[in-house]
Formats: C-alpha cells, structure tokens, sequence
C-alpha cells in the first residue's frame, strides 16, 4: 500500500507517530512498512533519512514502488504503534546542501545552458558534475550570485502543476518527465523536477562555498559545501590558517605571500647547500688521488649526496670507492663504484656479511645495510681509509 510521505506535507516534522503495515525478514535486516513516514527514502541525489523507529535505530529508507521501507536490525510487529524520531540535525543538512546545489545549478544553467548531470553528497563536500565547460575564474561572480540568493531569503515554491499547466511551466530536466512532475522553484535564480526535500527560504542554507572547479569527462566539477557544515569547515581552516600566522609571523591575509617567500628562501638554501656540498665532495675525493681502492664514511647523507660522492671518489681514485652514509636509524646508505668495472659479485658478497640489499649496474651498486661501523671498517680492511 502507499505509504504516507509526511516529509511533503512539513519538512521539519521530526517526530510522529505511525502503525506497522509490514515487516519482512531480509538478509540485510528486517524492512519496515508504515502507514506513514516522515523519514525521506534516499532518491533524486538526497541520501536517506536517519533516526529511530520504537528507539531502533533506523539503518537505511528506501522506497519500493509507493511503499517507503525502514530498515531496522529487529523486526516490529504488524498492528504495533510505532513512534519514529527523525534525526534532524542530519536531515536540516541535506536540506542546506539540496537546496544549495539547487541555486548553483539554476545559476550556471542560465549563465552557460549546462545540465547538472551528477550530484554527490560525500561525508566531506559535495560535488555537481556539468555537461560543459565552466571557466575556473567564473567561481568568485558564481557564488556571489549564489549567496545574493541567501541574502534575499527567498521563499521556495514547490508544487505539482496540473496535466494543463506542466506544458507551459520551465524548468530543468534531463529527460521529459511524464506527469506528474514535482517543481522545485527558487524564484529568480532556479526551477527544477525534484522529488527531494527543501528548506522553505533560502535564508536558511546561510552561506554557500564554491571550493573548485575543474575539467570532469568532458564537462566539469563543482565542489561545494553549504550551511553549517560549510560554516564548520570554514572554521577549522580558519584554525589552520591562524596556526599557519603565527609561524610565519605573518597577518591572517598574508600566509599565502609568506609561504611563498619561505619557499623561495628554502630553495635558495637548498640551492646553496648543493654548492658548498660539492666543494666539500670534491675536497674529500681529491684526498684520494691516485690511492686505488678507497672507503668513506660520512653520516646525514641522501641517497643523491652518496651517490655524488661515490662518483666523485672513484675518478679520483682509480679503485673500487665504497662510500657509506649513517642514518638516523643507525643502519648505513652505500653506493660502491668502479669505473668500468664489475662489482655484483663484490656487492653480493658484502651485502651478505654487513646485513644488507642493495643492487643496481654492475659499476654501481647501491644499497644499504644494518651492520654498525665496526663491521663495515672491518670487511674492508683492505681498502685505503683517508682520515
Ligand atoms: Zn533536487
């Protein structure tokens, strides 16, 4: 039997009171039916209602056909009296974010003629896909648009026009919809078929954040958030940019400027470490001149700075240059080279004794091992050791 969509009729009715029809034992649970519900079935891009049905919470509304069924972990009984809590603070938010993503969509489908074409609600933001291009620098004028409709605090108009009347009433579709077709309108700004559920004023979506635009499938996405939860992720980001001020001693609306002079000045530091590491590389290599097989040890060393130094030992040298690095950890980073030579073997058999794994061409091999100092001076006794 039909069941009574109390949600149409007052989208704040949070509690009510209703008779089971049916109750079916499924594999996910047991599907509750009543006479009448103002839980709202997940459909039309609005996910459903949450709440309580006799204190059970409620685990998922769904419609089949005319019938709304409550999914619950324990069955109630045909006849019983059921009295339903509706989360509401749950539902109020789906009512922002819906009616939000409204206004959006009439907006860029006036400005540009591109359909919504998908519409996600995620735990995070929510996402509209259109059928066309939308330029990124459009966002700010989009959603200055979009937040005038707010400050208006428009009231909504939602009804089902006559067979006579659809003909003639515009609105937002993706296909024809037969009759009867429920319209969605935010005077000035939106008319749609929807079957989802609506704050009555815009007032009441209090603030719209367009957060991205970019190319999806041959359209684009819209990321956005509405009311409270964007209000609350506002704030937090608002926490992170103060945290941000402080650190670089720098004004709320100028931590972009100072991360990006920090980051030039990291650079040009980076930039002059490399040189003065090469010139303390190239010193420490020419200590080797010309002594054949050579062992360094350094410590802090990058797999790049082992590398360079490895390279710029084995010129000088004329021999096999083994060059390890201590890290933080203890364990030691080597790279042994040998100009035109083979050391697989050489590799192997080290990397057996000193604990380690490495690999790479037969003149390089790079690795690294666990075995302390004592060890590695130890299995390579033989090697001239400068310093
Ligand atoms: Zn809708």
């Amino acid at each position: 039997m039909e069941t009574n969509k109390l949600f149409y009729a007052d989208c704040r009715l949070a509690q009510f009171s209703a008779v089971v029809v049916d109750c079916a034992e499924t594999k996910q649970g047991f599907e509750v039916e009543l006479d009448q519900t103002a839980f709202y079935p997940e459909g039309g891009g609005q996910a459903a209602d949450r709440g309580t049905l006799n204190g059970i919470e409620v685990l998922h509304v769904h419609e089949d056909g005319e019938r709304v069924l409550h999914r619950l972990a324990q069955p109630l009984a045909v006849g019983e009296a059921a009295a339903g809590v509706v989360d509401y603070a749950h539902r109020f938010d789906l009512m922002q974010q819906h009616t939000g993503e409204h206004i959006v969509s009439g907006i860029i489908n006036k400005r540009y003629g591109w359909h919504n074409v998908g519409f996600h609600m995620g735990v995070q933001s929510i996402t509209i896909d259109f059928d066309g291009i939308i330029p990124p620098e459009d966002l700010p004028e989009l959603e200055r648009l979009a937040n005038e409709a707010i400050y208006r605090n428009i009231p909504l108009h939602i009804w089902t026009p006559s067979p006579e009347e659809l003909p003639d009433v515009a609105y937002r579709t993706k296909r024809a919809l037969p009759w009867p077709v429920r319209i969605v309108q935010v005077p000035g700004f939106d008319s749609c078929a929807c079957c989802g559920i609506h704050v009555e004023r815009t007032g009441e979506i209090g603030l719209i954040k367009l957060f991205s635009c970019v190319r999806f499938r041959s359209g684009s996405r819209i990321e956005m958030l509405c009311g409270r939860r964007c209000f609350d992720f506002l704030s937090r980001s608002h926490e992170q940019n103060k945290l941000v001020s402080a650190a670089f001693s720098a004004k709320l609306l100028e931590t972009g400027e100072a991360a990006a002079k920090m980051n030039e000045l990291l650079e040009s530091q980076k930039h002059r470490i490399g040189q003065l590491e090469t010139q303390i590389f190239a010193a420490r290599a020419g200590r080797c001149a010309g002594r054949g097989d050579s062992l360094l040890l350094c410590e802090g060393l990058d797999s790049v700075g082992v590398r360079k130094l490895a390279d710029l030992t084995a010129e000088s040298c004329g021999g096999t240059a083994a060059v390890f690095s201590e890290n933080t950890d203890g364990s030691f980073s080597y790279c042994l080279i040998r100009r035109d030579g083979d050391l697989r073997s050489f590799n192997k058999e080290m990397t057996a004794t000193l604990q380690g794994r490495g690999g790479g061409k037969p003149e390089c091999q790079m690795g690294s091992v666990r075995s302390d100092r004592e060890s590695i001076l130890k299995h390579f006794v033989s090697f001239y050791i400068p310093e």
